[in-house]
């Protein structure tokens, strides 16, 4: 008869223990703050740490269990990955520039960003804000590709920048921001 094996420990059988020691967490440079300890709802957070292992279901991961095979859904240029989807796309690059009002020098990966980001010195007003950012913009984005590979809709860049930024302020002040105005000068405040 054919019988259920837990090939994590040596008595076949499921062990919490055996479990942890099987899966793969990162060492201690792995920049944990960057990601648990923002303004981020924890859904987002989840997402961010997940996608920074490099576990997400974007096309290169796919494509490595044979599923399917196609472009960025953002740019429409590129195979995509996790570092080109949220790093390296224009789309990606256009959104990081407006939060920053600078061009950012990018950085490698999503592991790397966050450590560079935290590295950044910045006044403690904008402190929430500025440390959420990253989190709220990769959350926007991988949104929007989910919208436009599920359900064939498709917004425009302004569009999504908009939707980004109303999220990051809702996450840092606890409520929506109400006009275009009010929306200009928090991006004017997080500009660095
Ligand atoms: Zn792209």
């Amino acid at each position: 008869m054919d019988e259920m094996v837990w090939v994590g420990s040596s008595r076949g059988v499921f062990e919490v223990k055996s479990y942890f020691s099987m899966v793969e967490l990162p060492g201690p440079t792995f920049p944990w703050k960057a990601i648990w300890r923002t303004k981020a709802p924890l859904k987002v957070a989840f997402f961010s740490w997940t996608t920074a292992l490099g576990s997400i279901l974007t096309t290169d991961n796919l494509r490595r269990s044979q599923v399917v095979v196609n472009g960025c859904y953002m740019c429409k240029k590129t195979g995509e990955s996790v570092n080109h989807l949220l790093i390296h796309c224009l789309v990606a690059r256009d959104v990081f520039l407006v939060a920053l009002g600078i061009p950012w020098v990018f950085s490698e990966s999503m592991v790397d960003l966050l450590e560079s980001w935290r590295g950044c010195t910045v006044e403690s007003r904008v402190r929430d804000a500025w440390r959420a950012t990253p989190l709220c913009i990769w959350w926007g984005l991988w949104r929007e590709r989910n919208r436009r590979y599920f359900e064939g809709v498709e917004s425009p860049i302004w569009a999504i920048k908009y939707s980004i930024l109303s999220s990051l302020f809702f996450w840092v002040n606890g409520r929506d921001c109400m006009s275009v105005d009010c929306l200009l000068d928090f991006v004017d405040s997080l500009k660095l």
